[in-house]
């Protein structure tokens, strides 16, 4: 944000939340998407993510894993409210000297993206611009009458947990930037691709429909991800750093550098799902995991919400609670 405005969430709270107050499905703007009804079956969901040259990407990513990114955090909005992709619209500004090269490696981008996860490109815009590329995406998707995921679901004693693994995307950003050169090119090429080609999970979110109590996307990292859905929900959590999953060339980054766990889960960028649900789903939630071939991970649970202003408590893997200052710096 510039700085002389507010953060982003000050900012949709003042000025465009009293904008949404007459559709309950818009969650007063603070979920991954709205709700809206359509008939008796079905609703729809829809979402917006905007992603801007040096910002969300950078300059020199190459067209067709831009576009690919753009469509699939959207998605990832999809999967978290567990929805099941129908269509999209693209936005895009151009700058000066874009080649038609480059529009054909973007379009085939897309259609990567549309051929693994289903949906069509349905319209959108393209403008020039004297500033920077930007590529605005909506995604709508559908769920099922009243059984959309929220933020808002989770009870005290519930299980959290993540999918996948958790610091790709920010470990990805790094090795892109030339930052990570003390982990083996193999695992920098996986780290990249990762950050590059985030893989929405829309197959566990519409699986997690009716077993989860509550989801939401890691985009703005697993820790901040967390704080949300306690606040939405009115819990607090207890986070198990030491249970956190990581891959195995995010163990050797970790193993081989000065970054921390701490510094993985308050990273963004890696398009997982974190969800909730009742200790008694999951002997199911296993199972759904070897049935999509994708690992889930128990990493801490729910209590009742307290006085204090912190929802999150983060434990190392002593069982030592971290004070707030040192989560984001080397623990182990
Ligand atoms: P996510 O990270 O899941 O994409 P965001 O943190 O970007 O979600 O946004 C939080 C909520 O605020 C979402 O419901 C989003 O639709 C809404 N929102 C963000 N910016 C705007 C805007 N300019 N106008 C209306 N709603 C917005
Ligand atoms: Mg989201």
């Amino acid at each position: 944000m510039p700085a002389d405005l507010p953060g982003e969430f000050e900012i949709i709270e003042r000025y465009f939340a009293p904008l949404s107050d007459r559709v309950t499905g818009a969650f007063g703007l603070t979920d991954d998407a709205a709700v809206l009804e359509c008939g008796a079956e079905e609703n729809l969901v829809i979402t917006t993510d905007c992603l801007v040259s040096g910002v969300h990407f950078l300059a020199d990513d190459p067209p067709d894993s831009l576009a690919y990114k753009a469509f699939a955090v959207n998605g990832s909005d999809l999967a978290a409210m567990g929805a099941r992709p129908r269509a999209y619209t693209l936005a895009l500004a151009l700058p000066k000297g874009t080649t038609e090269g480059w529009l054909a490696d973007f379009a085939r981008g897309i259609s990567a993206f549309l051929d693994q996860f289903g949906g069509a490109l349905i319209g959108g815009d393209t403008v020039a611009t004297e500033g920077l590329l930007t590529a605005s995406v909506t995604a709508i998707g559908s769920v099922g009458a009243g059984q959309a995921l929220t933020r808002s679901g989770a009870c005290p004693g519930d299980t959290i947990f993540v999918s996948g693994t958790i610091g790709d995307g920010a470990l990805g950003l790094m090795a892109a930037r030339g930052e990570l050169d003390e982990s083996p090119a193999d695992d920098r090429a996986y780290l990249v691709d990762r950050y590059r080609r985030p893989t929405p999970r829309l197959d566990l979110g519409r699986h997690l429909v009716g077993l989860a109590s509550a989801a939401i996307d890691i985009s703005d990292g697993l820790l901040a991800d967390l704080e949300h859905v306690c606040r939405c929900s009115n819990v607090e959590a207890s986070l198990d750093l030491g249970l956190v999953p990581l891959s195995e060339a995010a163990e050797t980054s970790v193993s081989r550098t000065r970054i921390g766990l701490g510094a993985l889960v308050s990273g963004g960028d890696d398009y997982e799902l974190l969800f909730t649900a009742p200790e008694g789903k999951s002997a199911e939630i296993s199972k759904l995991a070897d049935r999509l071939n994708l690992p889930i991970t128990r990493i801490g649970v729910t209590q009742p919400r307290g006085e204090g202003s912190s929802v999150v408590s983060v434990k190392d893997e002593s069982g030592r609670e971290l004070p707030q200052g040192e989560i984001g710096y080397r623990h182990f």
